[in-house]
């Protein structure tokens, strides 16, 4: 049995041994295993991946697409062979159930139950990223929505391959005249009206914060976990404020609630994965993989809305609250600014074609620029809400 893998190769199929049921409550928290009623999230919908584009650091990640069952053992075990690039569009008849862990160079995701999609990704500090979105349909089929090696190179971002329920979208405005900004062929954050989205809604994301996570750093400054907690309020109301510094009012219609504090955590593991799935949002720190900053991970209703957001900010990165005392540092409210555009629905714009946006994934240490956004950010925002 075989697949073939975006027209990259074969794929051979292997079997897996069952994991324990400890491990898949692990990987399903106080959801059912197996499967799941459409309706037992609240609110939900689907979020589907970026794509990227390639530099050096995200290759230290790069492994295999691995598909392991936690169903029903049979020949439903897919072990998709990594090397080929990142792919947008839709692979079926791989063979994935619901309950599946599905693992794509470095990060995994188990298969969502039927109706629902689940959307993670890995940031890394060079612009890099991991990303990976499962699908699964009403009828029980179960679509990869987004998969490969980023690192190995792949379509440009604002040029998916396809549109699914779950994918994104792309558009590209041109229709505002751009202004010289000194840099040829290079709008300004005014101008360029690009954005990608995907398919997946946000209209209310209400959030907390996992106060208990706060690195020592800030915990032992005075006020240091409220200034935190600050720089990531902010982060969401740029995002749905339509913070910008070209004079447009703020025309997006999505809302942020930030709910206090919670000893939950963020369901994203230490390795790259997305775990339990409890309806909660919560955005706390944690160590991850090596050289990445932050890990996302949404799910939803399949090409609906989101009910849950998470993102595990990596506490081994140097951040800071505020510019004045950054040197060298990632300011949070930047990186988390363009961290809530993806909860929110946004995808990456090219950081090659349009490096003035937020949406696109290089973040600069002690760089603000991400904290502002540009034309297409707010396009985009403003067609999906
Ligand atoms: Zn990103």
């Amino acid at each position: 049995m075989s697949v073939t893998h975006g027209g990259a190769g074969a794929a051979s199929f292997r079997a897996r041994s069952r994991p324990s049921r400890a491990y898949l409550r692990f990987l399903f928290g106080h959801s059912r295993i197996g499967h799941s009623p459409i309706g037992r999230s609240p609110i939900g919908r689907s979020p589907i991946g970026r794509s990227f584009f390639r530099l050096s650091a995200a290759a230290s990640v790069a492994g295999m697409l691995v598909v392991t069952a936690v169903g029903p053992v049979s020949a439903h075990h897919p072990d998709l062979t990594a090397g080929a690039a990142e792919r947008v569009g839709v692979l079926t008849g791989a063979g994935l159930r619901p309950g599946d862990v599905v693992t794509d160079h470095g990060i995994s995701v188990v298969v969502p139950p039927r109706g629902e999609m689940i959307w993670a990704e890995l940031k890394f500090d060079d612009g890099t990223s991991q990303t990976l979105s499962v699908e699964t349909d009403r009828t029980g089929a179960v679509r990869l929505l987004q998969w490969g090696d980023e690192a190995a190179g792949g379509p440009d971002p604002s040029v998916p391959s396809s549109t699914t329920s779950a994918g994104t979208q792309t558009s590209t405005s041109g229709v505002e005249p751009a202004q010289p900004d000194g840099t040829s062929g290079i709008k300004g954050e005014c101008s360029d009206g690009s954005y990608n989205r995907f398919s997946f809604r946000m209209p209310h994301l209400k959030w907390r914060y996992a106060s208990g996570t706060t690195p020592s750093k800030f915990r032992n400054r005075t006020n240091g976990t409220r200034q935190v907690i600050n720089a990531l309020k902010r982060a969401n109301r740029n995002i749905t404020d339509a913070r910008n510094l070209c004079g447009r009012s703020d025309r997006i219609g999505a809302q942020g609630t930030y709910l206090g504090t919670t000893s939950r955590r963020p369901n994203v593991s230490s390795g790259g994965s997305c775990t339990g799935g409890d309806g909660r949002s919560v955005i706390g720190w944690g160590s991850l993989p090596s050289n990445s900053i932050a890990m996302a991970c949404v799910r939803g209703i399949s090409g609906g809305v989101a009910y849950e957001g998470d993102i595990r900010i990596n506490w081994n990165k140097a951040y800071e609250t505020k510019s004045r005392y950054c040197s060298g540092e990632l300011l949070i409210e930047a990186a988390m600014t363009h961290e809530f555009g993806h909860l929110y629905g946004m995808a990456h714009v090219s950081s090659y074609s349009s490096p003035n946006l937020t949406m696109q994934p290089i973040v600069s240490y002690c760089s603000m620029a991400h904290t502002t956004l540009g034309l297409g950010d707010m396009r985009g925002l403003e067609t999906k809400y």
